[in-house]
């Protein structure tokens, strides 16, 4: 009767913890899965003002947020923002060099306001949005063009053109206590200090705000993810040798060097 018992219980807790996520389960038992392999390391962000550092979650990119940089690509204009993701590991900090990456000809720079979020949820309301904002930093969605358009002529996913090794560099996070929210302002990326694209953040098609509220109709968005937000007219091509220094007003830049 006894055993009976303890085997009604077992069950009955197995089924609970079966039906629930993996993470779920470690913090549930309390329990620290034994790894088969060393522990892997989480991304982080220095954020300005602060010993502490933001770990990585997510990165979400837009694409196609600012109408003359889709006339500028030969996009069709009535089309409205896409989404695409690089994994977190794709982060690279200011200062560290990035290396030329593999099978491209043209490795071309986009300058990208980031919002670093502190929490998140589905579905979350446009006038909500901002409050899961924890801070703001500047980005560079770096991308190989050539295997971008091929991908796309063959109706193919960006994958390749987009996610790929240091492809996600990014500056130190101003905390919105520091900054206050951004939806102005001019974002200026300079190659071996030559201006070579020029904008204002209040130029988005979708603003921020906007961006949150849609990006959690297809996603759950959660502390620790970052968001792209799409890049104003000016992309180009760098080579190895190049120092790009990605500036918005108010924020930390990030600078950029690229190695052979
Ligand atoms: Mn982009």
């Amino acid at each position: 009767m006894q055993n009976r018992r303890r085997f009604l219980t077992a069950t009955a807790g197995l089924a609970g913890v079966a039906s629930m996520p993996l993470a779920a389960v470690a913090a549930e038992t309390g329990a620290a899965p034994r790894l088969a392999l060393p522990a892997l390391p989480v991304p982080t962000l220095p954020i300005v003002g602060s010993d502490a550092k933001f770990q990585v979650r997510r990165i979400y990119c837009i694409g196609r947020n600012y109408l003359a940089h889709v006339e500028e690509l030969n996009h069709d204009r009535s089309q409205p923002p896409l989404f695409f993701q690089k994994a977190r590991d794709m982060i690279v900090q200011s200062g560290e060099p990035v290396t030329f990456p593999s099978l491209t000809h043209d490795y071309e720079h986009e300058i990208e306001l980031v919002l670093a979020m502190k929490s998140g949820g589905m579905n979350i309301p446009v006038e909500h949005a901002l409050d899961h904002v924890y801070g703001y930093a500047v980005g560079l969605d770096m991308t190989r063009r050539d295997l971008q358009n091929a991908a796309q002529e063959k109706r193919q996913p960006w994958e390749s053109g987009k996610s790929f090794e240091q492809s996600a560099p990014c500056s130190a996070i101003t905390p919105v206590s520091a900054s206050g929210h951004i939806s102005a302002g001019t974002i200026v990326l300079t190659v071996n200090n030559k201006v070579v694209t020029e904008g204002n953040l209040k130029d988005m098609i979708w603003n921020t705000a906007e961006i949150i509220a849609h990006l959690s109709t297809a996603f759950g968005l959660a502390a620790g993810d970052l968001i792209y937000t799409g890049t104003p007219k000016g992309v180009g091509k760098v080579n190895p040798g190049d120092v790009m220094v990605a500036k918005i007003e108010g924020l930390s830049e990030l600078r950029t060097p690229i190695v052979a």
